[in-house]
Parts: structure tokens; C-alpha cells; sequence
């Protein structure tokens, strides 16, 4: 038992291209996060072309990841990748560090993807990951945006053993849906920002066992990090969020909280691993 309560980021894609192409530049970045005391990262894959990157690179930062298709992966993804998904978790189940099925969700921002049959390929690529989640045993990690109340619907048609809306930013009502189903909800560098004060009013009145922390890096910069668009026109570029990050935006949910950040940390340690069982098999450290 250690003293230092320890982070945990429940949403990171320390995969992805920001962090360099080789593999070098995001262990280096997981160990800015380490020293600043995030014990535990966890992975989600986008699509079947990084299931293989996310699990690899789980294994040498000593972190937790999950398999399944992103709804903005959706229309290049073809439909043989969730049966893909499907052998993929079987084969998978005995690796302690596969912990949910994810990302997945529905994604009704971005117009090309809300046209009716793109829409209806989310829905069908979602209930299928559904289906597979409760087949393996595993939660899921939820992709929300301007998708919270569709998504409930399927949840409430094929609830899965809870898991995690990740970037959550939807209403009091919504927020208490999740909950109600077994779900945490994942606040991070959205939430530093004054002006969300939706957000931040939840993240101060939310239930303290409602929370788990994230950084969804390389995006969502915390307002340190953020250039406006004036600002990158004058030539300061645009911040490249990562995990450790974290425990500065723990820090700033605290302080809306009145709770001291080592509080916090110790309550979303403990919802993450409600909402993610299988982390706390997960040794820390690379293996
Ligand atoms: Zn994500």
C-alpha cells in the first residue's frame, strides 16, 4: 500500500499518430505520466487496423486496453471486422490487460455520419459490439456525442455489465440514465475550461462514485493547453494533450469539488475499477 494515491486514466489513445509514429515517443510520454503519478492507463482501440498496436503497446507500458470499432471508423470499417472483433476478444480473454469492449458508440456531430443510412450502419455496428460485449463478459466504453439519449435506448434494449460514457457532457437527466444502467461517467480536459459551466456544474454535483477520470489524448487539451484560433494564427500551435495531463485536470475537478486532489484520486481509482473490473488484475508496469 502505498501512500501516494495513484491516478488513473480511463481513456487514452497512447497509440495514435500525435504521439509519433514509433512506438518511442508515446513510452516516453507514459513515463512523464508515471512520474507524475498515473499508475494505470487504459488503451481503446478505434478499429481493427490498431486492435493489434493497443494490445502491443498495453503489454510494454504495463496498461490496460480495449477491442472494438469507433463509430467514426464506422464507414471504412466492413462488416466481416466484427465477426474479426468477435474472434479477436475470444482470443484475447485470457490477457489480463483486455479490460472493455471500445471505443464504440454513436457519433451524431460530425454531418456525413448522420446521413439516415450511415446512421443506421452506427446503429447496427453498436448493437452487434453490444452483443459481443455481453457475450465476453466485458463492459464497454461509450463514445457520446450528440448520441447520449440513442444511445440509452440500445443500452436499455442490450445492457452490457456497465462500463464508461466517455467524455461526458450531457444533461443532469442523461447523466442519471447512465448511472441508473451501472455506467461511470468520464470527465477530463473539458471540464478546466470556465466557460463549460454545463459541465462543470456536474462534475461539482455529480455523485463523488459517478466519476472517472480521463484525458482522451492526444485530444481534448486542458485550457493550458489550448490555442484559440487567433492565437494559432499568430503562430502558437496547438497544445498535445497527454496523460500527464491528468493529474492537473484531477486537481482542477477537485478544486470544483472542494476536495483535496489526492481525495479524488483515491474515489475515481476506486469507480474505475467498478467500472472496469478486470483492472485491478493489471499489473502495473510494463510486464
Ligand atoms: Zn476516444
Amino acid at each position: 500500500m502505498t501512500c501516494t494515491p495513484m491516478w488513473i486514466d480511463t481513456h487514452c489513445h497512447l497509440d495514435a499518430a500525435e504521439f509519433g509514429a514509433a512506438h518511442e515517443p508515446a513510452l516516453a510520454a507514459r513515463e512523464r505520466a508515471r512520474r507524475q503519478g498515473v499508475g494505470l492507463c487504459v488503451i481503446p482501440a478505434v478499429e481493427r487496423a490498431n486492435w493489434t498496436a493497443v494490445r502491443e503497446l498495453a503489454h510494454r507500458t504495463g496498461d490496460a486496453y480495449a477491442l472494438g470499432i469507433h463509430p467514426l471508423y464506422v464507414p471504412r470499417a466492413r462488416d466481416e471486422d466484427l465477426d474479426a472483433l468477435d474472434a479477436e476478444l475470444a482470443a484475447r480473454r485470457g490477457d489480463p490487460r483486455l479490460v472493455a469492449v471500445g471505443e464504440i458508440g454513436l457519433d451524431f456531430f460530425v454531418p456525413a455520419l448522420c446521413e439516415p443510412a450511415m446512421r443506421e450502419r452506427q446503429d447496427r455496428f453498436y448493437r452487434v459490439q453490444l452483443r459481443l460485449a455481453r457475450r465476453h463478459g466485458l463492459p464497454v466504453i461509450l463514445h457520446v456525442r450528440r448520441s447520449a439519449d440513442a444511445l440509452l435506448r440500445h443500452l436499455r434494449e442490450l445492457p452490457p455489465g456497465g462500463g464508461i460514457a466517455h467524455a461526458f457532457s450531457g444533461s443532469a437527466e442523461q447523466a442519471r440514465a447512465f448511472l441508473g444502467l451501472g455506467f461511470k461517467l468520464g470527465l477530463g480536459g473539458a471540464a478546466t475550461f470556465e466557460p463549460a459551466r454545463r459541465l462543470r456544474a456536474l462534475a461539482s454535483e455529480l455523485p463523488l462514485d459517478a466519476l472517472v477520470l480521463e484525458t482522451d489524448a492526444p485530444d481534448i487539451p486542458p485550457q493550458w493547453l489550448y490555442a484559440t484560433a487567433a492565437e494559432r494564427a499568430a503562430g502558437r500551435p496547438q497544445g498535445v494533450n497527454s496523460p500527464a495531463e491528468l493529474p492537473r485536470i484531477g486537481a482542477v475537478i477537485a478544486a470544483l469539488r472542494g476536495l483535496a486532489p489526492a481525495d479524488l484520486a483515491r474515489a475515481t481509482t476506486a469507480n474505475a475499477l467498478a467500472a472496469l473490473p478486470r483492472l485491478a488484475g493489471v499489473e502495473e508496469g510494463p510486464a
